[in-house]
């Protein structure tokens, strides 16, 4: 008889522990069974199990209460071998989540075989015995030859009816049977060309491949040939046998990527990523495990696939915010690569033309070894950045969407038969308030972000602090009535565009155009095949894109992302830049761009302008030292929820107390309430603790965290988001 350990697929905190179960067979761990749970039937996952020499009777007087069989087996084999079942423990002490949830985090949601119907002759019966002028009609006979040159083929891709198929079954002449076949989720479009390194990527190779099992961080420009990099490095490690995982911040936003891979390595290379549909992403995950592929290309989650022997693990973009996971377990994508690097004895490539602050400071500091790549393939320039201060366009009375210089170059480059990108930075969705007379945006005087305008209750507030004013009548720094909410939208804008300027033709790349399945490969293929001559977007279209044919890129308002209520806002925006000016000029020809913007000597934008990382870096680490902000300091964010509006703030000023008085060396800022106070008739406020070791803080948001959601559940819950990215 075996006891048989079984959490429960239910992820809330109450339940994050397991339930006693009893099997006469032994079962594997980190396989899953149906089992009774009060009056359900439910899916568990199986922990541990323990053999016992106790009969039923015996065990059950022992424990007090009535066990329960098992009801069914899943799965045959573990879904998860057991570096990955470490590593959900893990993940779940460290982001505080229940190890279910950390388990679901990890798997494709449906593991069921998905099979498509196949067609193919019988050989015997139909080529061999009976002669093709045995069947009634012609059709039938062109069908039956067309099969002929087309064994095993997929019922779909057959040009005859079902009709005439089912016909010629009746008659023994075909057989029409079921077989299990991968989906293919993409097409090939190009062939791999294979290209010689240049001196300088050759040095990053070789460097990397010298230091097996150490953290690089890759800061090549835009066009210095990281992609070429990351090539030379996988073939390296396939060559030796060992797997590789490239990860990509969002794969629909970056498809060159995962065709240069499956170009080079063709199907040794699964794709994991959102877009697909469950069964193709079942496809692709039973493919990994099986050690059918070497490498996998994914995006965040992919972290998690269930590679064995890896040589490599190469996270591109690396600053992406996207590489955070927003939702329980909120984990940095970066921290699992390299707790798996570490298993593996990999090397982590981090790779970035604008690298994470963090990871800039830990290569300075020589935690992470430092490659650069300063300049692009073939010593091609940099683009030439203008910008454009929009106050002096308010000056000479131009209240429209462009500049003066911004019409003029969009209008040449359109004449020259040259292509555009323009970028909507749209990130700012909680509007700011701008004097549109002086460009005074209104900030909070504690904490040096934005407010955030409120309307209906006509306060503007931080989202950082507990600083609030009521909307004011007149701009604090010139006295002028002219305050304005900034906010716009696309759609509108390709109107605009399209009746602006002569012979312009717009493709609109947003989340309303992108929506169906591959509709970004659709727009970006239009594009490429010069059906449109501007691509329009937002932040989506900064990354990754390489076409000879954009000399031209305008920002329209670099403003949006700068004056966000969030310190990394300046980050962002200087990233957001850089990504976005590196998409021109990549061909033959000089690239050009143009930044609109109210905040023409703010150093994110003139450091971008001037492509210059470093200064930038010193500069905002400057700021984030004197502000205590990381690298110099580690962050949680306290999310405390509460369906009692009058429990919550109570509750949260507890939670301060609590880990004020269990901690070491820690700030903890508010409780204020959550940028979006109540959410789906919850309210939400939100500490937040800036601390140096975690060691000083973990003992108390452990306990802090078991009290609300384990012992006093209901009422009021708390999350705990580590290097929290997001404040909504
Ligand atoms: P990044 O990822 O750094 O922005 P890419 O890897 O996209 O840069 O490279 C920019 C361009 O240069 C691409 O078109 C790529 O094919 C080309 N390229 C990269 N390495 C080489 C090389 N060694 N020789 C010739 N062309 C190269
Ligand atoms: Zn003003
Ligand atoms: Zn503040």
């Amino acid at each position: 008889m075996y006891i048989v350990k079984v959490l429960v697929e239910h992820p809330v905190h109450s339940l994050d522990t397991t339930f006693d179960y009893l099997s006469h067979k032994k079962l594997m761990v980190g396989i899953r069974v149906w089992i009774r749970f009060g009056y359900q039937k439910i899916i568990g996952y199986v922990e541990a199990i323990e053999e016992t020499s106790l009969s039923q009777e015996e065990l059950e007087k022992k424990a007090g209460f009535q066990y329960q069989y098992i009801l069914k087996v899943i799965d045959e084999e573990p879904l998860l071998n057991e570096e990955l079942q470490n590593l959900a423990h893990q993940l779940s002490k460290m982001t505080l989540s229940p190890r279910i949830s950390c388990l679901q985090a990890m798997l494709p949601t449906q593991l069921k075989p998905g099979t498509h119907q196949a067609v193919g002759i019988k050989k015997q019966l139909a080529v061999q015995v009976i002669p093709h002028h045995q069947a009634k009609t012609t059709k039938q006979q062109e069908c039956l030859e067309y099969l002929d040159q087309h064994p095993d083929i997929l019922l779909k891709d057959i040009p005859y009816s079902r009709g005439l198929l089912n016909n010629l079954e009746k008659q023994g002449l075909i057989q029409i049977y079921e077989k299990e076949v991968y989906r293919q989720p993409f097409s090939l479009q190009h062939e791999y060309q294979p290209v010689q390194l240049t001196d300088d990527q050759k040095k990053v190779v070789d460097g990397i491949l010298a230091h097996q099992g150490r953290v690089a961080l890759l800061h090549g420009v835009t066009g210095s040939g990281k992609t070429e990099v990351y090539l030379t490095l996988a073939a390296h490690y396939i060559h030796h046998n060992q797997s590789v995982m490239m990860l990509v911040p969002e794969i629909s936003l970056t498809p060159m990527m995962v065709e240069v891979f499956r170009q080079r390595f063709g199907n040794q290379v699964a794709i994991l990523h959102s877009r697909l549909s469950q069964g193709e992403k079942y496809d692709e995950y039973r493919r990994i495990k099986r050690q059918e592929v070497k490498v996998v290309v994914g995006a965040r989650s992919a972290v998690f696939a269930p590679l064995e022997n890896i040589g490599l693990i190469i996270l591109d973009e690396e600053h992406d915010a996207s590489y955070k996971q927003e939702s329980k377990p909120r984990y940095l994508t970066s921290q699992i690569a390299k707790m798996r690097g570490k298993t593996h004895h990999a090397s982590v490539v981090l790779g970035s033309a604008t690298p994470s602050l963090e990871s800039y400071a830990r290569a300075m500091k020589g935690v992470y070894d430092l490659y650069e790549l300063p300049h692009r393939i073939n010593q091609k320039p940099l683009p030439k950045v203008e910008i454009v201060d929009m106050i002096q366009e308010t000056r000479h009375r131009n209240y429209s969407l462009f500049s003066r210089q911004m019409r003029k170059s969009i209008q040449t480059t359109l004449d020259k038969g040259e292509q555009i990108i323009l970028l909507l930075n749209k990130r700012g969705y909680a509007t700011y308030v701008q004097c549109q007379d002086c460009g005074e945006v209104l900030k909070c005087p504690h904490c040096d972000v934005t407010l955030t305008d409120h309307r209906s209750e006509h306060k503007l507030k931080c989202h950082y602090c507990e600083y609030m004013i009521d909307y004011p009548r007149v701009c604090p720094h010139c006295g002028s009535t002219h305050l304005k909410s900034i906010g716009y939208g696309t759609q509108k804008i390709e109107e605009e565009i399209e009746k602006t300027f002569v012979g312009a033709k717009v493709i609109r790349y947003d989340v309303d155009t992108t929506r169906q399945k591959n509709g970004h490969l659709k727009l970006l293929e239009k594009f490429r095949k010069k059906e449109g001559n501007i691509l329009l977007g937002t932040q989506m279209i900064a990354k990754g894109l390489d076409f000879e044919d954009v000399t031209f890129v305008g920002v329209l308002n670099a403003d949006l992302s700068l004056n966000i209520p969030d310190f990394r806002a300046s980050e962002r925006t200087f990233q957001l830049l850089c990504q976005v000016s590196g998409r021109s000029g990549r061909g033959h020809k000089q690239g050009h761009v143009i930044i609109q913007t109210y905040n023409p000597d703010h150093y994110a934008i003139t450091c971008a302008a001037h492509h210059d990382y470093k200064t930038f870096f010193y500069q905002e680490m400057k700021y984030r030292q004197k502000a205590k902000y990381p690298p110099y300091c580690h962050m949680v964010s306290i999310l405390i929820q509460s369906p009692h509006e009058n429990l919550i703030h109570q509750v949260a000023l507890d939670v301060k107390n609590y880990l004020l008085s269990h901690s070491q060396q820690t700030i903890v800022l508010g409780p204020a309430k959550s940028t979006i106070y109540k959410m789906q008739d919850i309210y939400r406020e939100r500490i937040l603790v800036k601390f140096l070791h975690s060691q000083d803080i973990y003992d108390a948001l452990n306990v802090m965290n078991d009290y609300y959601n384990k012992q006093q559940k209901g009422k009021v819950r708390v999350v705990c988001d580590f290097n929290p990215y997001s404040q909504i």
